[in-house]
């Protein structure tokens, strides 16, 4: 008997993107670009659309296995990096091989095989699609012989059409195909479908975040990071850069911009009132990333600030920092409880490194005691005695640009 062969291969759904009527080209074509991208690190390979899903399968070199036969961990974190890609709902690691029903049986059974040595299961179930109706059984019937078939194979197991603990998916279409599990995406909608924003990124829990929910609505991301070396460490700037990073993991590339901060904040510190000076400090920051970010092409700035979080989140206080602002200012944790910010951070991975103790403020320039609802008075009164116009020059013209 010939050798059971099978190619694996990864299928990703589409979910929301289906629904964009006449722009769905533009964003499948997003959405395969992107993927590309963030597989190179992996090989090479192969990304097409075919009936409302993606296919990505490694590029097959002459004489050679492939890519995932060779290494089949390889597979389970492309698949990862795949539901990472957003637009993607789904996606799963699928044996893609061709033949008749008896094929199926046997690559069925040696699936299932497979399934068994990495988990202990009992219940399934099976089902199938036939989208070639030239196949001589149909679905219904699929699901009956090959059902048997792996109770035959394997007597321990039992069919459990209600509550399976793992389903074999059958395909017949011009190729068959077997999968079981869908590992759930991040969703949302290619990055590159939505403009560009300016991301305010610190080194808190809350930045990384905004971030990542801006770019799951199709947005790119360039960020802008105010450095205020030694009172903030080298540390605390390698702890943003590593936060861009895993930010990118989702966004794709993207520009951090970092600005050298210190001079500026200390003339802040030495001529405005202590109680204002956290929302003096902040109304400069929006101006300089808004002078980047209008050289970079942003649309808008995006922040993590969340109402009444702390004294700068008041709405007195956002209304003052809105003003200085003429690109709109997009803060998508506004009404976000802290606890369910965290939860996003645990998930896409940048909980851990926010919460590294490098200060992305130093204390030093923190007021004890800051006005929660300054008024426009208090604020011209504020900024009477600095020159802002040049203190925003000299942040602008001040920048590390590092290419994440
Ligand atoms: P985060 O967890 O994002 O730091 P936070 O709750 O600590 O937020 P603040 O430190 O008051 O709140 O900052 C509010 C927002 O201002 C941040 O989410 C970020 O967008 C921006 N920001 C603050 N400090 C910096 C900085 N050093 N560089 C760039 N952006 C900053
Ligand atoms: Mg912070």
């Amino acid at each position: 008997m010939e050798p059971l062969s099978h190619d694996t291969v990864i299928l990703a759904r589409m979910g929301e993107i289906a629904l964009k009527g006449l722009n769905r080209g533009k964003f499948e074509h997003q959405l395969i670009t992107n993927l590309g991208y963030r597989l190179r690190e992996f090989g090479k390979f192969r990304i097409f659309q075919s009936q409302s899903r993606l296919w990505i399968e490694p590029n097959l070199v002459e004489g050679e296995e492939s890519l995932f036969a060779r290494n089949p961990e390889l597979a389970e974190q492309v698949l990862d990096a795949v539901t990472q890609v957003f637009g993607v709902v789904s996606a799963s690691i699928v044996w893609k091989f061709s033949g008749d029903f008896e094929t199926i049986a046997s690559q069925t059974i040696e699936f299932v095989r497979s399934l068994l040595s990495k988990k202990n299961l009992r219940r399934f179930k099976v089902e199938a699609k036939r989208g070639d109706k030239r196949f001589p059984l149909n679905s219904p019937e699929i699901c009956t012989e090959i059902g048997g078939r792996i109770l035959d194979a394997f007597p321990e197991l039992i069919v459990d059409v209600h509550e399976p603990e793992f389903i074999v998916y059958i395909e017949v279409r011009e190729n068959l195909y077997i999968y079981s599990e869908k590992k759930l995406g991040h969703r949302g909608l290619p990055v590159g479908t939505a403009g560009k924003g300016m991301l305010l990124l610190s080194g808190g829990i809350d930045s990384p975040v905004a971030g990542y929910m801006m770019a799951s609505r199709g947005m790119q991301l360039d960020a802008v990071y105010f450095h205020s070396y030694p009172y903030t460490s080298e540390r605390a700037k390698e702890k943003v850069v590593d936060l861009a990073k895993l930010v990118s993991h989702y966004a794709g590339r993207m520009n951090l911009y970092v600005v050298d901060f210190t001079e500026i904040q200390l003339e802040l510190y030495h001529n405005s009132p202590q109680d204002m000076l956290t929302i003096t400090m902040r109304r400069v920051m929006m101006q300089i990333a808004e002078g980047l970010g209008e050289k970079a092409g942003a649309q808008c700035l995006i922040t993590g600030e969340s109402l009444g979080q702390v004294a700068s989140q008041t709405v007195e206080a956002l209304k003052l920092t809105n003003e200085v602002a003429s690109l709109p200012v997009f803060r998508p944790l506004i009404g976000t409880d802290k606890d369910d910010t965290i939860s996003i951070a645990r998930k896409i991975g940048t909980f851990e490194t926010s919460i590294l103790p490098y200060e992305d403020c130093c204390t030093v320039f923190v007021a004890k005691h800051p006005k929660t609802h300054p008024t426009r008075k208090d604020m011209d009164h504020a900024e009477s005695k600095l020159d802002i116009p040049a203190l925003v020059q000299a942040g602008i013209s001040n920048v590390e640009v590092i290419r994440i």
